[in-house]
């Protein structure tokens, strides 16, 4: 393994600022993805090796949540998957959430892996990982998947770059309709996440909107409106300790029966988290039963692209859409 300088934060502002001072300085928070990605020296021109880390586990007061039923939910970035997952108010108030933070790989992956980290982890397509395969995302020329192994790829949404955005987190915040709190050199800003994941056409290197001197600095969720309900599921190849073949996040507003609002957001089929908006649409003002979850579902997949063998990914995504819709009425 290549040595490289460790860099402790002592605040936001110290840590953007070390950023910017070295072009392949990268955080570090739970380190449970970036320490894998260095291990394996995976490199390329368009993914330069860290060779400065910078742990913002140090800074100060970066790991809280706190509830409030007037401003909601704000969750520090440093937060541990299962603080959220086992917090009381989350559970409560948005349990698609709490279900979402519980389901990423083992007890002690979670203890350690932040919701920050998890919403910024890089994709795992086993070609990226590998070390011998110079694809777009590492700043090469090619795609390995679209004539190799593409099973656990993108049914939406690919060109260029096939990768799914492996978060489980991400789905759920975007279907509660929160905004991501970030730091850079001019600053606090806030990023509604509906805005922040970016795909391989805007940008092939990255994955989100943040330039390479900005940290997520707190998650905020608005409060649930009247009647919300949420749920979250997800579909894997073992029973446990894996990532989404597809995964739903739904949170909606349901009276006697009737979709009033919501959305519907799928992982694990596209390059970013897919706003299921054919979905919403074809559920909005209708009384929930299987037939109409089923239109929603078809009116969403009927965009699928599926590659040479993940044609079975369709259909996962069909029925998590009725399961997780019907869900909420039954
Ligand atoms: C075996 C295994 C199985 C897994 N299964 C799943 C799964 O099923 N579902 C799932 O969702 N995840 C899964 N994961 C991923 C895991 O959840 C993430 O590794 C973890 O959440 C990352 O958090 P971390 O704090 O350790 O991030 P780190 O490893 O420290 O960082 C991850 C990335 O995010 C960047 N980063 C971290 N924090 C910030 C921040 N605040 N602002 C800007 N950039 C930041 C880092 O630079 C790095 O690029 C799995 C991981 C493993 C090893
Ligand atoms: S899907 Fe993306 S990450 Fe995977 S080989 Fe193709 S370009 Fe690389």
């Amino acid at each position: 393994m290549r040595s490289f300088k460790y860099y402790t934060a002592t605040s936001w502002e110290d840590a953007v600022a070390t950023l910017g001072k070295y072009k392949n300085a990268q955080i570090v928070a739970g380190g449970s993805d970036v320490l894998g990605w260095i291990k394996d020296e995976l490199t390329g021109p368009g993914a330069p090796l860290a060779d400065v880390l910078i742990d913002i586990r140090t800074i100060p007061n970066t790991s809280y949540i706190n509830y409030d039923a007037t401003a909601g939910l704000k969750l520090g970035a440093l937060t541990t998957l299962t603080t959220v997952a086992e917090s009381s108010d989350v559970q409560k108030n948005y349990p698609g959430l709490a279900t979402a933070a519980v389901s990423p790989a083992s007890p002690s992956i979670r203890n350690v892996g932040t919701i920050g980290g998890n919403i910024m982890q890089r994709p795992r397509c086993w070609y990226l990982r590998g070390a011998n395969f110079p694809c777009y995302k590492k700043g090469g020329d090619f795609c390995f998947s679209v004539t190799g192994e593409n099973q656990y790829h993108a049914i939406l949404q690919g060109e260029l770059c096939y990768i799914v955005h492996p978060s489980d987190t991400a789905p759920a915040l975007i279907s509660l309709n929160a905004t991501a709190n970030v730091m850079g050199p001019n600053g606090a800003k806030q990023i509604p996440f509906d805005q922040f994941f970016i795909g391989p056409r805007t940008n092939v290197l990255k994955e989100t909107v943040l330039e390479h001197n900005e940290i997520l600095t707190e998650i905020v969720v608005p409060p649930p409106a009247a009647n919300t309900k949420s749920v979250f599921m997800k579909v894997t190849q073992r029973g446990v300790y894996d990532f989404a073949l597809v995964s739903i996040a739904v949170a909606a507003q349901i009276v006697n029966g009737v979709w009033q609002d919501g959305r519907v957001v799928l992982g694990g089929v596209a390059p970013t988290p897919y706003r299921a908006t054919d979905a919403e649409a074809a559920l909005k003002g209708k009384k929930i039963d299987a037939n109409v979850a089923l239109q929603a579902a078809q009116d969403t997949l009927v965009k699928a692209r599926p590659m040479s063998q993940n044609a079975y990914k369709v259909d996962i995504a069909k029925n998590i859409i009725v399961q997780a819709v019907t869900s909420l009425v039954s």
